[in-house]
């Protein structure tokens, strides 16, 4: 097993937590909130919870430490569903709100799924994937908006959650910090949707990472032994169309051929191809990397990703969805945040 300060390692909202969970004996909380239901964490998770609990009628408080709802499907730019059928309920809602926004998602046929776009025959048809680019600000936005209606659900974003504190076996409030105030939220049932269990592992609950040996659940693709190997990470970015010739460019420093990896391509409202280059950085890297070192790393990876891309001749397989290649095409942006696919798994019943 990794050591706990290992695992807290992995986000920069868990590298938060740990020097805030230092000054939890320094008296009194400035404020005492009390709820039936507390949701930690505002992805796509917490979001989806709170709105549920809200909406059958829970007073629920939702605690989110960035600034916008959505998690890594808005901060790490993972803005893009997979809708197949079955799909329904919230997300279908949450997909109906956003088409409000012209801008807001590529596609307006939720119920078909969303296809790939490709450029064919001189113009932009719908291709073999199921795909659903959305901005966003457009989750956040409409989200935000529905969690209101409930008039049951108090949203504190940029609030960061650091301490549980149990009576028995259950919890009875947790602490959490805003803007140099230390909450105390009390309730009857609170939800961890941090991804990375952060209150389930302040509990007290047991944790597993990395890959399980067979003899543990007896799956057949399951090595023999356990494996410390995580997912790949990849810090997102989205490109545009500038029209004219770009120059490839790479600081001499960054060396090339660092991250030639495969990409997952979608084409956002706007027009911007946001791009998802798979194993850009090895997923161990949240646990052996320091943690500063790790986005200035991933940003010199999406910029010799590019740097790659942009010369690749007109319809190579990585090329595809701009049909006379990325020669034309710039930076337009990278996700604030890198995407952690994988890091603890709490162990229940
Ligand atoms: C590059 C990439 C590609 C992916 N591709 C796919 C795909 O093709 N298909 C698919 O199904 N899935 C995919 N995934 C996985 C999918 O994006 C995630 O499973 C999903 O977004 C997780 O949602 P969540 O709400 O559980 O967690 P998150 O979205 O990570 O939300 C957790 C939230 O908790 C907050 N938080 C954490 N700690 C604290 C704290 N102490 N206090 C307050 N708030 C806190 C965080 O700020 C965050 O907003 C991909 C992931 C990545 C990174």
């Amino acid at each position: 097993m990794l050591s706990r300060r290992a695992l807290m390692l992995s986000t920069a909202a868990a590298t938060a937590v740990t020097g805030l969970r230092g000054q939890a004996s320094r008296g009194n909380p400035d404020e005492t909130l009390k709820t039936d239901v507390c949701v930690i964490g505002g992805g796509s998770g917490g979001a989806g919870a709170a709105l549920a609990a809200a909406r059958g009628g829970a007073d629920t408080v939702l605690v989110e430490f960035e600034s916008i709802l959505g998690g890594t499907s808005t901060n790490a730019w993972v803005n893009t569903w997979e809708p197949v059928s079955g799909a329904d309920g919230l997300p279908r809602e949450i997909y109906a709100a956003m088409r409000q926004d012209p801008l807001g998602v590529t596609y307006a046929d939720y119920s078909r799924g969303a296809h790939r776009v490709v450029f064919k025959d001189g113009k932009w048809q719908r291709g073999g994937h199921h795909r659903l680019p959305r901005e966003p600000r457009a989750f956040n936005y409409f989200v935000r908006e529905m969690l209101e209606a409930t008039g049951r659900c108090r949203v504190l974003r940029n609030t960061i959650f650091y301490r549980a504190h149990r009576r028995g076996d259950t919890i009875e409030a947790v602490e959490a910090w805003f803007c140099g105030r230390r909450l105390r939220i009390e309730a009857r049932i609170f939800i961890d949707s941090t991804a990375d269990a952060e209150l389930c592992v302040d509990a007290g609950c047991d944790v597993h990472m990395g890959e399980d040996p067979r003899s543990r659940y007896q799956e057949p693709t399951a090595p023999e032994t356990a494996e410390m190997q995580l997912n790949g990470l990849t810090l997102c970015y989205r490109i545009k169309d500038t029209g004219v010739k770009q120059p490839p460019w790479l600081p001499k420093e960054i060396p090339e051929g660092v991250c030639r990896k495969p990409v997952h391509t979608v084409v956002l409202p706007n027009g911007d191809h946001l791009l998802n280059a798979v194993g850009m950085i090895d997923g161990n890297a949240v646990l052996e990397m320091e943690y500063s070192e790790l986005p200035r790393e991933a940003y010199r990876r999406v910029l010799e990703h590019f740097y790659w891309l942009q010369q690749l001749p007109p319809g190579d397989r990585w090329n595809r969805w701009a049909p006379k290649g990325y020669g034309t095409w710039a930076i337009a942006g990278v996700a604030p945040r890198i995407g952690v696919r994988e890091s603890r798994r709490v162990l229940s019943d």
